[in-house]
């Protein structure tokens, strides 16, 4: 496959380009994982949003550019390779904004949309429960109705982003007697509101990345229910779709990964190449990041002409996961015990130059967005026709 680019995209690339040398902060970001972090991420998004590059594929009057996926792909590559900020509003952007067009009310669209765009609500996801993880049809959260209110009580977590961030959206079950995906409804919520207790969660590099929230008696109005009553699987099912499909990571992420990694070899190859397999790990990421680069370039063609994503979301989830762990763990080898010197983990750092903060995060890939067990269990049925185990 060989990619080739018209006139139109070229000047496309360019104006990203262009835009983000002028405006890319000199030095990295603190981590978004601390209030001060997450503010300043949150600017940056602002600054995105004024230059209409903050949702390039939501439609023009909705504050995007339109642009179709090749576009997109283009945008995320030109952004990685300007090491541009991680994107703290990806959740609402990416994986929110997708599903309201879909199935949001034109009152909720408004509402929702263009603070979503400019940064002044930024999002978590609540679907996981102490006892619903990979199991998500098993959620007990309830949500039950009571005059125009839904009254919420029971518990959330892993949400990542959740200390920090505005609003939550996520499964609830708003019939009492209902079992596994019927019952459950889509609901989005402020986190300020009374009988929300929100605990943080620290992760490897001793962050709150994550938070679990307790819901005692909240009252959310039902105008905040995404699609109808009882149907919020099927929504929640849109969303896992677009995050574990081709909007959650982007190929530019690890083909900027891979170059990095290229560079760090080069850099310390009297030591690396002392181990032969560290040289083959090398070449494989790089190609292995090119190889995702045509396969979602194919996906994404195959899009435009009017597909939808199915199963090779699972396939693209587990690859991307595997090759950032043997991205992050042979740059480990090469650099061995320097790595903790060279790291810039905790307080600071953005991480696609921080190897050792992004071994810590690639260790969560395998899980985070549906494990890759489950993922496996998925291309077994769905896409080889396997008997269920
Ligand atoms: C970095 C990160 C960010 C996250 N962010 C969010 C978030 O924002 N919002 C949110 O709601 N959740 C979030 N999660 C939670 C994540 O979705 C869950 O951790 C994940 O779905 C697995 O659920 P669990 O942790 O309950 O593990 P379990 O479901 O208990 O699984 C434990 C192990 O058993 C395996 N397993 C379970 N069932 C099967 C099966 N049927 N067949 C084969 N193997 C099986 C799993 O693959 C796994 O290896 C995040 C997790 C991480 C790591």
């Amino acid at each position: 496959m060989k990619l080739e680019y018209t006139e139109r995209q070229q000047a496309f690339r360019k104006e990203i380009r262009d835009w983000l040398a002028a405006n890319v902060p000199r030095q990295p970001l603190p981590s978004f994982d601390t209030k001060q972090g997450f503010e300043a991420h949150r600017q940056w998004e602002r600054k995105l949003f004024e230059g209409r590059w903050s949702a390039v594929t939501w439609p023009k009057d909705k504050g995007g550019r339109g642009c179709d996926l090749i576009e997109w792909l283009i945008f995320e590559e030109e952004y990685w390779a300007a090491s541009a900020p991680l994107r703290v509003n990806q959740n609402g952007i990416f994986l929110l904004a997708p599903t309201l067009m879909e199935y949001g009310t034109e009152e909720q669209k408004a509402r929702f949309l263009p603070k979503m765009a400019d940064g002044s609500e930024i999002w978590a996801q609540g679907w996981s429960e102490p006892g619903a993880g990979s199991d998500m049809a098993a959620i007990k959260t309830k949500a039950i109705k009571d005059g125009d209110h839904y009254v919420i009580n029971g518990q959330k977590t892993w949400s990542t982003r959740a200390v920090y961030a505005d609003w939550l959206f996520g499964l609830f079950r708003t019939d009492p007697a209902s079992e596994r995906h019927k019952g459950l409804s889509f609901i989005l919520l402020p986190l300020n509101l009374p009988g929300i207790t929100i605990r943080p969660i620290k992760q490897l590099n001793g962050l709150p990345g994550f938070a679990e929230i307790f819901f005692d008696d909240v009252r959310v109005p039902v105008a905040n229910r995404l699609g109808e009553e009882g149907a919020g699987w099927n929504v929640a099912m849109a969303t896992a779709g677009f995050e574990r499909g081709l909007m959650l990571r982007s190929p530019g992420r690890f083909q900027q990964t891979a170059k990095l990694l290229v560079d760090l070899y080069q850099q310390h190859r009297a030591r690396a190449d002392t181990d032969p397999a560290v040289r083959d790990a090398v070449l494989k990421s790089w190609m292995d990041a090119e190889a995702y680069t045509l396969a979602t370039y194919a996906t994404a063609s195959r899009l435009l002409k009017g597909g939808r994503i199915g199963v090779e979301a699972s396939t693209n989830k587990i690859f991307w996961s595997e090759l950032d762990l043997l991205m992050h763990e042979t740059a480990m080898s090469i650099l061995g015990a320097h790595a903790e010197l060279v790291s810039r983990a905790g307080e600071t750092g953005a991480a696609q130059h921080d190897w050792l903060d992004g071994f810590l995060f690639a260790q969560a890939g395998p899980i985070y967005a549906g494990t890759n067990e489950i993922q496996r269990n998925i291309i077994a049925e769905r896409m080889l026709g396997l008997p269920r185990a």
